[in-house]
């Protein structure tokens, strides 16, 4: 089957909104303009429009004219933009410096924009649809935590809910699915390592926080390899060593800082402990003292097993089984989407941007069409197909017994 024609039809209009978002990307938690057209587009188009949700967040209802159905169910697209430049040349290329759509929430918010606008004409289903545009899902701002502080889901019940994004490298228009983890938890940690600093040619007369941090970085390795169960997938990096000023003096404290990636919050919390316990414990070896701080920013995203059938049912059956991919490979990048997935069912999945063949050689930059890259730019001809989906999702939801 092809997209609905008229969503089709509208693919110009969209494409306009989308590359107007691009135009004008916003930082988490600053998308006022994005949600000021946002906003005005569904209030136009007849929805129930609650703003302010999560700060800059909103969210547009949408009730089915048959019958008074209870159930409902949330779709949800992000609004922001990243802290980089864009290389890009063409005329809907970034106005703000220093900001870009470099990630295709423009998109993805062109594409439930496209599912709002076809469904309130065609309203022919019985119970509610929230249309969830999200802040600040980039950086670890956790717009989804947000909008869930700010009664999400009691002003504004789901049933269940569903987020999707693009993924370059992927065909254009194809869709991907898994069940159970799919993202990875997203942490970030810092070791400080407290000495006693001193004379560098008298180290006997300190306690030397270097030796102990570089022992430190030694010891956290075997977070991974001897203290985890090898079936399970987890990731420890220290990016960061902050130490010392000067060529002769043993700096009083070292700073080791990193992240760490799991796929289950079992073994995330197992690796919290153990690193606790290497943290305090390794100093003490050599006379010095450790502290650990763990910040867990996003929890792992796992997609619940019936709604994620059920959405990779409705793909096939709208766009043919040789568009689907039910069993696409883990991701070691995080999504906050993870929050909503762990209140309510549902199913996050992706839509494949392409190689980038959609671009043109004289007004994009060179180089990979990858998510966060500055020569990435969303593919338009994904506008119709998300928007399909959407529209074929909700109607066969509200079908389904
Ligand atoms: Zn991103
Ligand atoms: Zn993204």
């Amino acid at each position: 089957m092809r997209p609905i024609a008229e969503i089709e039809d509208a693919q110009a209009g969209l494409a306009a909104i989308r590359r107007d978002i691009h135009a004008h990307p916003e930082l988490a938690f600053q998308e006022t303009r994005t949600s000021d057209l946002v906003a005005k587009q569904l209030a136009q188009w007849g929805l129930e429009v609650h703003r302010g949700i999560g700060k800059t967040g909103l969210v547009g209802v949408l009730r089915g004219k048959m019958g008074k159905g209870k159930r409902s169910i949330g779709l949800r697209a992000d609004m922001d933009a990243l802290p980089m430049p864009e290389h890009n040349k063409f005329a809907h290329a970034s106005k703000n410096p220093g900001r870009m759509h470099g990630c295709g929430h423009d998109g993805h918010t062109a594409m439930l924009l496209g599912a709002a606008q076809h469904l309130a004409a065609n309203p022919d289903f019985e119970g509610t649809v929230n249309f969830i545009f999200q802040p600040a899902e980039e950086g670890g701002n956790a717009g989804a935590r947000a909008m869930i502080q700010d009664g999400l889901f009691e002003r504004f019940p789901c049933d269940e809910i569903y987020g999707m994004h693009n993924m370059p490298g992927f065909p254009t228009g194809m869709f991907a699915f898994r069940k159970g983890p799919t993202m990875a938890s997203s942490n970030r940690f810092d070791i400080i390592v407290r000495g006693t600093g001193g004379h560098a040619a008298q180290p006997h007369k300190a306690v030397d926080t270097i030796v102990i941090a570089a022992e430190m970085v030694g010891v956290l390795q075997t977070l991974i390899s001897r203290h985890k169960n090898p079936i399970d997938v987890a990731v420890v990096s220290v990016t960061q060593i902050h130490a010392g000023d000067a060529y002769n003096v043993l700096p009083g404290e070292a700073v080791i800082r990193g992240t760490v990636r799991t796929f289950s919050t079992q073994v995330l919390d197992e690796i919290e402990a153990n690193m606790r316990r290497m943290a305090e414990t390794l100093p003490r070896v050599h006379g010095g003292t450790g502290e650990l701080q763990f910040y867990r920013a996003y929890p792992p995203l796992v997609n619940w097993d019936a709604p994620t059938d059920f959405a990779a049912q409705v793909a096939e059956d709208v766009f043919g089984a040789d568009k689907v991919d039910r069993n696409t490979p883990q991701h070691g990048g995080a999504e906050d989407f993870s929050f909503y997935l762990e209140q309510v069912p549902g199913s996050y999945l992706f839509i494949g941007n392409g190689g980038g063949e959609h671009r043109e050689a004289a007004y994009h930059g060179m180089g990979p069409c990858e998510l966060h890259n500055p020569n990435y730019d969303f593919n338009d001809e994904l506008l119709p197909v998300g928007s399909t989906f959407w529209v074929r999702l909700v109607q066969a939801f509200f079908a389904r017994a």
